[in-house]
């Protein structure tokens, strides 16, 4: 495929370097699943990892030799991690800016304060976005139902959404009658919130970027995206989209990455419109759930990428090996069937079960995903997708697991 070379280089904004060797500790901000994942990675090159997070149980639990339980706002308890780590990392971005403050004093914050800061509030993102020129849908700031309202009337049906805490669909509000701003508003908790145009989508897609201090980044071929209620369904590389497409998306990525000056991972969600249009969704400085299967497709995986950034090692190829797939796992699924029916599952050609080792199944609940790799993107994702229609038939359509037929655009 062509597009941008998997590693390009840049000098703007470089920050401190030297690198962080195997047998350093390295602290995470943050215990779910992402943090598990890239815990692996670390604990496989060599790495200690200390983690912080609210929830004793946190999925990162089994591969940390340290855990803190504390909040994200507890500056005690993030002192404490960064005392004893050589860098700090994160896996969520709604870290309470006083502790990102604290961790930097006593170690390398990676990504940095200034970078997570700006991402964490959903209207200070977008108004960074629009005031470095990069491309979004109408949106304002309301501070009132009758601002809702009013961004009903100038851009038709909306999305009103929480400015900080979303995930997963969460803390959003759907809404096409400007009669029903006040109980948008009541619903995101009577709080300013962005209010977005809901945009006519034709694909969605993301780009991820690495960085290193020194400024180098490396960036991903784009993941083609499927949601169904909000919710990540199905994320397939390559994206079966048009060179040219590739090329904006990757670029525009590489750019936000570095006047951002991260350090560490920038996962760009896109929309492309139906006319085309390339627009930025959301930003995320962590692994991505779009990028699951560079596990399995690239020859570095995400976890793994975000071990050399932060350490200021050399960045990994970013290069697809193989077109790979992957289906998100939702606690539906545990619900529905306790345990599910793995064995049949696993039987897919090239199949593989990723579970974060969560023991409370709720609805809407990551628990983990499965991948698989093909001789294409149609191969790759119809094996994941069969795979989890066999795990889970009564899920199926809850989650629109139906197998698309994926259409490269002709321009
Ligand atoms: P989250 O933080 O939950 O991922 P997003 O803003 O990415 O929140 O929204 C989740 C999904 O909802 C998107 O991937 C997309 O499918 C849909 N969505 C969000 N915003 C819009 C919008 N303005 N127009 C159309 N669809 C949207
Ligand atoms: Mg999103």
């Amino acid at each position: 495929m062509t597009g941008l070379p998997s590693t390009t280089r840049t000098t703007t904004q470089t920050v401190q370097s030297g690198a962080i060797l195997p047998g350093a500790t390295i602290g995470f901000l943050g215990g779910g699943q992402l943090g598990r994942m890239t815990a692996y990675a670390a604990r496989s090159m060599g790495y200690d990892i200390h983690v912080l997070d609210p929830d004793p149980a946190c999925a990162s639990r089994a591969v940390a030799s340290r855990t803190i339980t504390a909040s994200f706002s507890d500056v005690a308890a993030a002192v404490d991690l960064a005392s004893q780590c050589d860098v700090v990392t994160l896996e969520i971005e709604q870290i309470h800016p006083d502790v990102l403050d604290a961790v930097a004093q006593h170690t390398p914050l990676r990504p940095g304060r200034d970078s997570v800061y700006i991402i964490q509030d959903r209207i200070r993102q977008n108004h960074w976005l629009q005031g470095h020129g990069f491309p979004l849908g109408p949106f304002v700031a309301a501070t009132s139902a009758e601002d809702i309202a009013d961004a009903v009337r100038r851009f038709g049906p909306c999305i009103a959404k929480a400015t900080h805490g979303g995930y997963d669909g969460r803390g959003q509000v759907r809404l096409a009658d400007p009669s029903l701003a006040l109980d948008a508003w009541n619903t995101l908790g009577g709080r300013t919130c962005l209010v977005e145009q809901r945009i006519d989508i034709e694909y969605e897609i993301s780009v991820l970027v690495a960085r290193r201090p020194s400024g180098e980044v490396a960036v991903y071929p784009p993941s083609r995206n499927h949601h169904t209620g909000g919710v990540l369904t199905w994320a397939v590389v390559p994206a079966f989209i048009t060179d040219a497409m590739t090329v904006q998306a990757q670029t525009m990525a590489v750019d936000i990455a570095t006047k951002l000056g991260i350090v560490g991972l920038l996962a760009v969600e896109c929309f492309v419109t139906t006319d085309d249009q390339l627009l930025v969704n959301e930003l995320a400085p962590r692994p991505h759930n779009t990028y699951h299967h560079s596990e399995r497709g690239n020859a570095t995986s995400q976890f793994e990428q975000l071990v050399r950034a932060v350490c200021d090692l050399p960045l990994g190829n970013t290069q697809l090996l193989a077109p790979a797939s992957i289906v998100n796992l939702l606690g539906e699924v545990w619900l529905q069937s306790s345990p599910p029916a793995f064995t049949d599952a696993l039987a897919i050609e090239s199949t593989r079960l990723h579970l974060y080792g969560k023991t409370d199944a709720r609805a809407g609940r990551k628990m983990g995903h499965l991948s698989a790799t093909g001789a294409d993107s149609q191969e790759a994702l119809s094996r994941v997708l069969a795979s989890y229609r066999v795990l889970s038939p009564g899920t199926s359509e809850l989650f629109d697991v139906h197998e698309p037929l994926l259409v490269r655009p002709s321009v």
